[in-house]
């Protein structure tokens, strides 16, 4: 795109929708906005639309989950609600990142690793978002036993299956830019891929805390009031960290695939 005016507008754009759905703290928002203008100036159109999709599917799989992921959320989850400063590095940083390094080297290995960063996202939150309305049975990625459905590293078919759209979706994207099917296909694979690396990392490493009062076990650190516990996990791998890691798995596999296909 390289079209510093054009990039301001639409990031904007997409930081007045975020504000509007009140998705995003303040900082969270700013920091957003930052990124997005990356993506846009040094990604162009195919990153910016991936970016624009990666939001929009986002808000629109909270509001399908709505009441059910936010009782969940409230009982496992460290952070609910609005998205935090952290929360946005953990899941843009990446892929605008990848954009600048595209913007310096012009190589196409770069727009294909940003787009598969931001499909790594969206794999995963639509998973997560909409996982939690599956019917079958949610069970431990790692033991295969029965967990509480919204659990880090708690997967069920239909988060499988979520996942898989919410990679097709930005791999579509790609394709529809003109981008060609191979890019689309590695798009496709390292989204997928990395949400799964993204279940495996939250039910081996995650922090989980055993709480002294009820008895749960959650990601918070304090439930009900006290500190729990660690029962599970290592204590500086939180779910920011996760979904960071999940980023770095896209745009890495996108790199590697982009090279042996
Ligand atoms: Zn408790």
């Amino acid at each position: 795109m390289e079209n510093i005016w054009l990039s301001l507008i639409l990031s904007s754009a997409l930081a007045a929708l975020a504000i509007w759905r009140k998705a995003i703290t303040n900082k969270g928002i700013a920091i957003a906005w930052l990124c997005s203008v990356c993506i846009c100036y040094f990604g162009g159109w195919v990153n910016f639309l991936c970016l624009a999709a990666t939001l929009i599917c986002t808000l629109i799989a909270g509001k399908i989950s709505g009441k059910k992921r936010e009782n969940a959320e409230k009982k496992l989850h460290a952070k609910h609600g609005k998205r935090d400063g952290v929360q946005i590095i953990c899941n843009v940083f990446m892929s605008a990142l990848m954009a600048i390094i595209y913007g310096i080297t012009d190589n196409h290995i770069f727009l294909c690793a940003g787009a598969a960063a931001l499909a790594a996202s969206l794999a995963d939150s639509m998973a997560s978002e909409l996982g939690i309305l599956s019917r079958g049975k949610t069970f431990d990625v790692l033991s295969g036993k029965a967990t509480e459905p919204g659990m880090s590293g708690g997967v069920s078919f239909f988060g499988f299956a979520m996942s898989a759209l919410g990679a097709a979706i930005i791999a579509a994207i790609s394709l529809g830019q003109g981008m060609g099917v191979k890019f689309s296909v590695v798009i496709l694979i390292s989204g997928f891929v990395a949400a799964y690396v993204d279940s495996l990392l939250g039910a081996a490493a995650q922090a989980k805390y055993r709480c002294g009062v009820c008895g749960a076990l959650t990601e918070k650190k304090v439930h009900c009031g006290e500190k729990g516990a660690i029962e599970k996990g290592l204590s500086f791998i939180d779910n920011d960290m996760v979904n960071f890691l999940n980023n770095l798995t896209g745009a890495v596999i996108a790199m590697i695939l982009y090279v042996v296909i």
